[in-house]
């Protein structure tokens, strides 16, 4: 036994389970053809993307520009905000542990939905935080602002609102989330976690740069990953009024973004036309799927997102078992605490009707 013991907190962490890679099952199962509908991946990828990220490659040699200047420029643009109030990084996942790092103190307390994204317990008990976790609600799994409101206290320095939530598909409603905001104390940031910002068609759903206009105390974080198909790439980016960003800035690494990443990112901010595929591929994807799901006597939560949470009414663990052994790889739900619940990630249309197959076949045997 080694005497090097981890830092206090470390070892509660338990150690992140994404779906397995597509690679791995297809050798041990034999496949030649897996679908990964594990991870919310988009199923495409920006044309524009690719073909920028083809350019750069011949570059690698040399370091990516550190500051992201110009997908910086880029996004200010987009978004009207500027330069110094946006943070490129390696992925959303990266920026959500350098909040943690840059503002919670030893002890202080974060507050996050159960079930929510996970890297937000990891990135509290990275930073010595107190995780303080507020059930969804019970019956519509959203999460619940007033019971949020009621956790926080003087110690309270984080809370992480993802929007929609990760798993659940959810999300929160701008009258609810303003009257939210007005309430949170000063000495408390709010994360606003947008990493399916694109897909959501409610006209009531807020957007999270708002707030930075108005100068609240938040943090807006969106990603190239899911809408613009780049999730192999490890490419997001952060948005805060200046002084919060200032702080930000201070704990990121010297090379967030690599140089192929930030090629295709910057191309596929101006690939309009494969947005709209994508949300109209995805809404017709997610009309089929939950369409599906109701004539198998399946319930599920309305999504807002490319994926569904669906309860299968039975043991959600060995279901995705048996999905495996025919190429489609899901996300059981009993480590968010439910068992008979899948999360399951939208395709392609081929491979929505090839996964609705699959399903029946494990459903009849
Ligand atoms: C996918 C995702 C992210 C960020 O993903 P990256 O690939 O690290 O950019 C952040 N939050 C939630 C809730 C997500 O689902």
């Amino acid at each position: 036994m080694s005497k090097i013991k981890a830092r206090e907190g470390i070892l509660s962490i338990p150690p992140y389970l994404p779906g397995r890679p597509v690679e791995e099952v297809k050798k041990e199962y034999g496949l030649a053809e897996v679908v990964s509908l594990a991870n919310n991946e988009n199923p495409r990828t920006s044309p524009k993307a690719l073909e920028a990220m083809r350019a750069a490659v011949d570059h690698v040699y040399l370091y990516p520009d550190g500051s992201s200047r110009d997908l910086r420029e880029a996004l200010a643009v987009k978004h009207g905000l500027a330069p110094s109030q946006i943070m490129v990084a390696n992925g959303g996942d990266q920026i959500i542990v350098l909040i943690a790092e840059a503002f919670v103190n030893e002890g202080e307390e974060v507050i996050v939905a159960r079930p929510s994204f996970v890297t937000y317990k990891t990135a509290a008990t990275i930073a010595g935080g107190k995780l303080i976790s507020v059930p969804v609600k019970k019956d519509s799994l959203e999460i619940d602002l007033e019971a949020t409101l009621a956790a926080v206290t003087e110690r309270t320095k984080l809370i992480f609102l993802c929007n929609p939530n990760n798993p659940t598909a959810t999300i929160v409603r701008r009258r609810e989330v303003e009257d939210f905001l007005a309430k949170v104390p000063d000495h408390c940031l709010v994360v606003f976690d947008e990493a399916y910002f694109e897909y959501v068609g409610d006209p009531e759903y807020p957007d999270g740069i708002e707030y930075v206009k108005r100068d609240k105390n938040v943090i807006v974080i969106r990603t190239f990953s899911k809408i613009y198909g780049l999730a192999g790439q490890r490419i997001g980016y952060a948005l805060a009024p200046e002084e919060i960003m200032d702080t930000l800035f201070r704990v990121l690494p010297p090379f967030p973004a690599n140089r192929v990443a930030q090629a295709g990112a910057l191309a596929a901010l101006s690939d309009y036309d494969f947005v709209d595929k994508v949300i109209k591929e995805n809404n017709s994807g997610r009309a089929y799927l939950c369409g599906e799901f109701e004539k198998l006597g399946l319930s599920f939560v309305e999504s807002w997102t490319n994926y569904i949470f669906v309860d299968v009414k039975r043991e959600a663990l060995s279901l995705s078992a048996d999905l495996l052994k025919l190429g489609f790889i899901i996300r059981p739900g009993g480590g968010w605490g439910y068992s008979t619940c899948c999360r399951i990630s939208i395709g392609t249309m081929d491979q929505n009707e090839k996964f609705i197959a699959a399903l029946k076949k494990v459903l009849n045997s």
